[in-house]
C-alpha cells in the first residue's frame, strides 16, 4: 500500500525531513552545552523549514495515495493518535488535536 509521509511543525507548516538524534545530541546542538544523563527519551525527528531553520516534527502523516476513500474529514482524524490517513484533509489536520 502507498503511503505519502508528510512532516509538520507545531504551527502546521511542512517541514523537509532532516533526520533523527537522540535527545542529548539535540540539547547539545541546540544549547552548545553538554547534555548530561538527566534528559531521557527515544529520539528526536527534526525537520528543515521553507527558511531552512530546523524544526522539531510535531506530527508525522502518512497519506494512503492508492485508492484513499477521501471520506468527509472530522473529530476522527483531528483526534488521531495513529500517523495514517485518507480523508478529504490529505493529512493536514490528520491528529491535529491529540
Ligand atoms: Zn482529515
Amino acid at each position: 500500500m502507498k503511503r505519502q509521509t508528510t512532516y509538520y511543525a507545531d504551527d502546521g507548516e511542512r517541514l523537509t525531513y532532516g533526520g533523527a538524534m537522540s535527545p542529548a545530541t539535540y540539547y547539545e546542538s541546540s544549547t552548545g552545552l553538554t547534555a548530561g544523563r538527566f534528559i531521557k527519551g527515544s529520539g528526536y525527528i527534526y525537520g528543515f523549514a521553507k527558511d531552512g531553520s530546523r524544526r522539531s516534527v510535531h506530527r508525522i502523516v502518512a497519506f494512503k495515495t492508492q485508492n484513499p476513500s477521501l471520506h468527509k474529514c472530522g473529530a476522527k482524524c483531528r483526534n488521531a493518535k495513529g500517523h495514517n490517513c485518507e480523508c478529504s484533509c490529505k493529512g493536514e489536520f490528520h491528529g491535529i488535536d491529540s
